[in-house]
């Protein structure tokens, strides 16, 4: 018997991993027994083992920039640290032409493939300004994809224009946008956003809007925000949701679990969280995205960005297969003091070769740029 095999027979989850071993998902009664195990390492080798049957010792990341184009919001999610209301001596909204020269110098410097852009709910923007931005983008960067707006601040445009999501969605992928990043789901349970971000989209609204970027040919990633008030079987019902869907559409491309980063949020201040879920939940949550979306979601984020470049490492040999982008001009997580919210590719190409993968530059779609 192997060492895995032995290990696995002695473990209380080993059925499950057994059974992932053998191509048959764990159920959501499996994933919250996984969820509340301690075999993190036992989880990481089968996920592993699955990540490398399917990608081999290979490891991909987009070069990219994040575009935070506004930080006016009126939402007033108790986990961000970034927004400003309308109004305050810090708010700010890029214009048109800031957005030009941010994506020129990335593009003459980096060569990025991908432009990640996302801000607060700002109510004074109208569909003009992100149709401006995004079909200057694709025109004159016309190897830049556009990765833009999550799903609650598709809804924001749609009632700012007082015009359904769906027509929104619609004139938005006209002029220019291609892929609706996971943003805005954190845990897709109602009373946990009902704590955290109470003026925003219920988790209905959220697979609805993704269900409708999906038909209409909008590919997308699905993400989870976790550390924070969630229990277990939030996290378990977060994924199957999203599962769902993604049996329905086949829309998502990738998930990314992102830890909550509590400094200098409401959520910290009234002690409701006082420190972030640290490297062993993150490689637990790494783990579990991939045995549950094995065959069914293509991509697992090694999510770097609230963990550092280390536990990346780490992730990518517990079930993710790409590292993410260099989102150069971040200004979401960095204003929760995040160590590193920013890596030059070289850096990242280093990481990998590091641990002894072969790196693959891929464009917005997952689609190979070139080898490094
Ligand atoms: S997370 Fe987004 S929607 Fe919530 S307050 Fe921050 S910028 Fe606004």
């Amino acid at each position: 018997m192997s060492q895995i095999t032995e290990q696995i027979h002695s473990s209380e989850i080993g059925d499950i991993l057994e059974n992932s071993l053998h191509g048959k998902r764990p159920t959501i009664d499996d994933c919250i027994m996984l969820l509340e195990s301690d075999d993190v390492f036992l989880m990481g080798l089968v996920a592993g083992k699955l990540t490398q049957n399917q990608f081999g010792k290979k490891v991909s990341f987009v070069n990219n920039i994040i575009l935070n184009y506004t930080n006016v919001c009126i939402t007033d999610c108790k986990f961000c640290a970034f927004y400003r209301p309308p109004g305050d001596n810090e708010a700010y909204t890029l214009t048109l032409d800031q957005i030009e020269a941010r994506v020129k110098t990335a593009w003459d410097l980096f060569k990025i493939r991908q432009v990640l852009i996302q801000g607060g709910h700002n109510p004074n923007l109208g569909i003009e300004y992100y149709e401006d931005a995004f079909r200057m983008i694709r025109t004159k960067f016309p190897k830049v994809g556009v990765h833009g707006l999550s799903a609650s601040e598709i809804d924001m445009i749609a009632r700012v224009e007082k015009s359904s999501t769906k027509e929104t969605i619609s004139r938005l992928k006209d002029s220019g946008l291609q892929s609706v990043p996971g943003a805005g789901s954190e845990i897709l349970v109602d009373p946990v956003k009902k704590i955290i971000s109470p003026k925003k989209i219920s988790s209905d609204e959220w697979l609805r809007i993704m269900e409708e970027a999906h038909l209409l040919g909008l590919p997308a990633s699905a993400t989870m925000m976790y550390g924070h008030v969630e229990s277990v079987q939030d996290i378990a019902e977060h994924f199957y949701k999203i599962a769902a869907l993604q049996e329905k559409t086949k829309g998502f491309m990738a998930f990314i679990p992102w830890s909550f980063e509590p400094n200098n949020t409401l959520l910290q201040k009234e002690s409701t969280v006082n420190f972030g879920a640290g490297g062993m939940q993150l490689l637990k949550m790494i783990a579990i995205s991939r045995l549950v979306y094995d065959g069914l979601i293509p991509h697992i984020q090694s999510s770097w960005l609230t963990n550092g470049v280390g536990m990346a490492q780490l992730a990518l040999q517990y079930g993710a297969d790409d590292f993410g982008g260099t989102l150069i001009g971040e200004e979401v997580v960095s204003c929760t003091g995040a160590r590193s919210t920013e890596l030059t590719s070289q850096r990242i190409i280093d990481s990998i070769r590091q641990i002894g993968y072969q790196v693959e530059e891929r464009d917005n779609f997952y689609n190979t740029v070139c080898m490094h």
